[in-house]
């Protein structure tokens, strides 16, 4: 992929090196030593007046005064000697523009685009959908419209999952993109309301109609990067059949249980997902990819 010489996102919020969790340490402390005497000062009238003049000028000065004693509101802890490798900070680099190519298409199909922000982490993160591992892979959480990945995953998928190069990477980030699109569409919805109304097996078809469906929006994506000359090379298109063929569902139980259990495919085989990439990257109309409805997957 030719990216180096591309724009920039603004949406990268990196997350490298923090631990998710509440507050920093040494805030209770300092609460514990503090309450005690804020107490004893407001028990008498000048005590009071002290405090609250104290308070307002926090308050004025741009620090909440509560969020002080309790030790912060950040749920995140910031540590500042975190340095990356240089590969790693590449691959940031490089998610970054990858980023910046969907908001360019997104923005040239759609009316009014919410861009999604990306969420680079280490090992944890927490989301509105909850904490995650790193084990967990990309993913997308419509409860903040924010795409998550830790950039261990492309390391993983060139060694554990044969799917090595960089537009197998952007694939991917294209693919949670495409899942945002189903959130700002109203699918995504949807999807939530059968959750508990059919049963497990008709869920997971469902599933992996939704899947597919960022499979062939990731398509759609890559056939206008192309055509605005944003950031894709010839050949790059056989690099994301081959990560849709790499990482289908049939081939990753293979991998981890020797056996193929269809019930349980979630994403769709990798036939499935490479037919519908290459629909999207072949149309490049998003009408094209009605998962939902069409008979064959
Ligand atoms: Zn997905």
């Amino acid at each position: 992929m030719k990216w180096r010489s591309t724009k920039r996102s603004s949406n990268v919020d990196d997350r490298r090196g923090q631990s998710s969790g509440r507050g920093f340490s040494g805030g209770s402390g300092l609460a514990g030593m503090l309450i005690p005497l804020i107490l004893k000062l407001v028990s008498t009238k000048k005590g009071l007046i002290i405090v609250a003049v104290v308070g307002l000028l926090m308050y004025f000065s741009g620090i909440n005064p509560l969020q002080f004693l309790s030790g912060g509101s950040t749920n995140q802890i910031q540590n500042t000697n975190y340095k990356g490798t240089a590969s790693e900070n590449e691959l940031a680099e490089f998610s970054n523009r990858v980023l910046r190519s969907t908001e360019d298409v997104w923005n040239n199909i759609l009316n009014n685009y919410q861009e999604p922000k990306l969420v680079l982490f280490t090992n944890s993160v927490s989301s509105a959908c909850g904490s995650a591992s790193s084990a967990t892979g990309p993913f997308y959480c419509p409860g903040d419209n924010q795409l998550y990945i830790d950039l261990s995953f492309f390391q993983e998928m060139e060694t554990k999952l044969n799917a090595p190069g960089d537009f197998a990477q952007a694939y991917v980030i294209a693919h949670e993109v495409g899942h945002h699109i189903q959130n700002l569409m109203g699918t995504t919805d949807k999807m939530q309301q059968l959750r508990g109304r059919v049963s497990q097996k008709e869920y997971n078809q469902f599933s992996v109609k939704l899947e597919l469906q960022a499979d062939f929006l990731a398509g759609v994506w890559a056939h206008h990067a192309k055509n605005m000359n944003l950031i894709i090379d010839d050949g790059d298109l056989q690099e994301a059949l081959n990560a849709a063929f790499a990482i289908g569902d049939d081939r990753l139980q293979k991998q981890s249980s020797g056996r193929v259990v269809p019930d349980s495919f979630t994403h769709g085989t990798s036939a499935q997902r490479m037919r519908w990439f290459k629909k999207g990257f072949e149309t490049g109309d998003i009408n094209q990819g009605d998962t939902f409805s069409s008979t064959t997957l």
